[in-house]
């Protein structure tokens, strides 16, 4: 695999501008590395760029009210990230004495720090030679080398990161895992779409020398999503709209969320709710890593102001600026906000 010094320059001649790039250092390497993870990064850079001037320390994040956080995430989804990337910052205070640990195995040791991003900070932000390996630099590596090997399985990981730590210099190492993540991020696409022509390494991977780039990588199919359809309850009193917090654990930990219920089922009464008038409110669909959304929803207005506990009336502002709702219900966003005073 000859690859550090083609890969390295081409590096310096195309990387990408970006904001988390300008100044590595590690708290910034933390966040952004967390934001991307499921997430493009035209989708991540303005969350980045707010972020960071409302909590810039490790310190004010620690000290962040959770509503104020999870306000900050809202539309990124995956929102245990956000939880994660607090409880390391509380970590980092209270067991590191505001030091950002500097070594891969304490690292390893932050709320939501897997090997991935603890390959990411020690060598971005300490210059430490660790591979650091993400879905884009699996698929890199299997075509460079030609590997038939399943990218979903452990043993293709270890493979590769064996093969990045023997080729890898030890004076760059965050720009070298930077440039194998940024190679496969724009030139050595998914989907059969490899930029061959352009790649700086088209003199010797395998995949392009042989022809095989459409069947690599070779990647075990993921398990069908499970569909559930939901009613979604737009709940309206006097320009205000119910909302309820989600557990604590599992899908959409502790989100606010406008009360919804499996298909079929009737829970107003259950709930309190004397509905004056109810009505069909369109529908939409929300992709979830292992399951699907399917939604409808039904507006209703209610008699009075009675809510279970726990539930809450929204304004229009607080809707907006306080409560934080999975991107989910942005498809109830318009007709929410058209009712709200
Ligand atoms: Fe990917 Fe093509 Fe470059 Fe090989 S030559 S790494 S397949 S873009």
């Amino acid at each position: 695999m000859l690859l550090p010094v083609p890969l390295l320059q081409w590096y310096g001649e195309n990387a990408r501008v970006l904001p988390w790039r300008s100044s590595p250092d590690p708290y910034r390497v933390l966040v952004s590395e967390t934001m991307l993870q499921q997430t493009r990064v035209t989708a991540v850079l303005a969350y980045f760029e707010r972020f960071m001037e409302q909590l810039p320390t490790v310190e004010a994040l620690a000290a962040a009210e959770e509503d104020r956080l999870l306000k900050l995430w809202q539309g990124l989804g995956y929102y245990n990230r956000a939880r994660n990337l607090q409880k390391a910052a509380k970590q980092i205070v209270s067991d590191f004495g505001g030091r950002f640990p500097d070594t891969p195995e304490a690292l390893l040791s932050l709320a939501g720090v897997g090997e991935y991003t603890a390959g990411a900070i020690a060598s971005i932000a300490f210059g430490i030679p660790v591979p650091a390996v993400d879905g884009n630099v699996l698929r890199v590596i299997a075509r460079l080398i030609g590997s038939d090997l399943d990218i979903a399985k452990p043993a293709a990981k270890r493979q590769f990161k064996d093969r990045i730590l023997a080729v890898m210099p030890k004076n760059s190492p965050g720009d070298f895992n930077q440039a194998l993540m940024e190679l496969g991020a724009t030139v050595c696409l998914p989907s059969g779409a490899p930029q061959c022509g352009r790649c700086p390494a088209q003199t010797f991977c395998r995949a392009h020398l042989e022809e095989r780039t459409a069947e690599l990588p070779v990647r075990s199919p993921k398990p069908a999503r499970r569909v559930e359809e939901r009613t979604v309850y737009l709940i309206f009193h006097e320009g205000k709209a119910a909302l309820r917090r989600r557990p604590e654990k599992g899908l959409l930990a502790g989100l606010w969320e406008y009360p919804n219920e499996p298909a079929g089922e009737d829970p107003l009464a259950g709930w309190g709710i004397c509905p004056r008038e109810t009505q069909r409110a369109g529908s939409g669909k929300h992709i979830f890593t292992h399951m699907e959304w399917h939604m409808t929803g039904q507006a209703v207005t209610a008699d009075s102001d009675a809510l279970p506990p726990g539930w809450v009336w929204a304004d229009r502002r607080e809707l907006g600026q306080v409560y934080a709702l999975p991107s989910a219900f942005r498809c109830f966003e318009d007709r929410v906000f058209s009712r709200l005073f």
